[in-house]
């Protein structure tokens, strides 16, 4: 089995190390992970500037761009055949709710998606990151590699895993929850009493909704959420074809 781990909190993460070493148990691991911390990065392709692939050792390359940027780079280029598997992680910090939109953790399996390779992201949610919680991630991250090699993942999908710290009691598979975004940018003054500001400060609360991946994760429970490249609403197809939008023709004269 030929196995591609990345990440977006770089090549040096403790999070990233842990898991390829757990997962050469399964078969060959192969590193790409960008060469410094990308999160929040999202699904950001590196398309105006060139890219570097470093090889620090046998199977690990160092790159100078997003996590998505590896994966490409890696399915083009680096491997010398395609990958069973992406696994991206274990990130430091949870990918749950609206987050996962910013995640380049979760954008790693969505381009491994795109690439129709079978990929999912696996995020540790904790305050103090004990060594034996990535463990525990890492031990999870391969009983799952062997399930998805084994079943096969749906069409267009791939999975977003969040591990809590401490004691797991159970594995659920979840829906993806909802954050409350208020109060997040910080404007202070610099020592030259320069306005500037910082995002994501403070502590944000989220919607605590049976069978989401918030929920799993406060009951101590791995949280699966299988996601989609997808992002069509359908079930506002019936409220939105009660509006005229099929009125609006650009370039036919109306009578406005
Ligand atoms: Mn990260």
């Amino acid at each position: 089995m030929l196995i591609l781990v990345t990440n977006d909190d770089g090549i040096l993460s403790p999070g990233l190390s842990v898991l390829a070493d757990t997962l050469a148990e399964l078969g060959r691991v192969v590193v790409v992970a960008p060469d410094r911390e990308r999160s929040a990065i999202g699904h950001s392709l590196t398309l105006h500037a060139p890219l570097r692939a470093e090889q620090i050792k046998k199977d690990v390359f160092s790159v100078s761009g997003t996590p998505t940027d590896c994966v490409n780079l890696a399915l083009h280029g680096l491997l010398d055949e395609r990958p069973d598997i992406v696994v991206s992680g274990i990130n430091r910090g949870g990918n749950l709710g609206d987050d996962i939109t910013y995640s380049g953790t979760v954008a790693a399996a969505m381009e491994a998606t795109l690439m129709d390779v079978a990929a999912f992201a696996i995020s540790l949610e904790s305050k103090t990151f004990n060594a034996e919680d990535f463990v525990h991630a890492a031990d999870f991250a391969a009983g799952l590699v062997r399930q998805v090699v084994e079943h096969g993942l749906p069409t267009d999908t791939f999975l977003n895993v969040n591990v809590p710290a401490g004691e797991v009691r159970s594995v659920q598979l979840t829906r993806q929850g909802k954050r409350n975004y208020n109060e997040v940018v910080e404007a202070k003054l610099d020592p030259r009493g320069k306005k500037y500001y910082w995002i994501g400060g403070g502590e944000l609360g989220f919607h605590n909704v049976e069978g989401t991946d918030f929920h799993a994760i406060v009951n101590q429970a791995v949280s699966v959420t299988p996601l989609h490249l997808d992002l069509t609403n359908y079930r506002s197809f019936d409220e939105l074809s009660s509006w005229e939008i099929d009125t609006l023709v650009p370039g036919q004269g109306d009578d406005k």
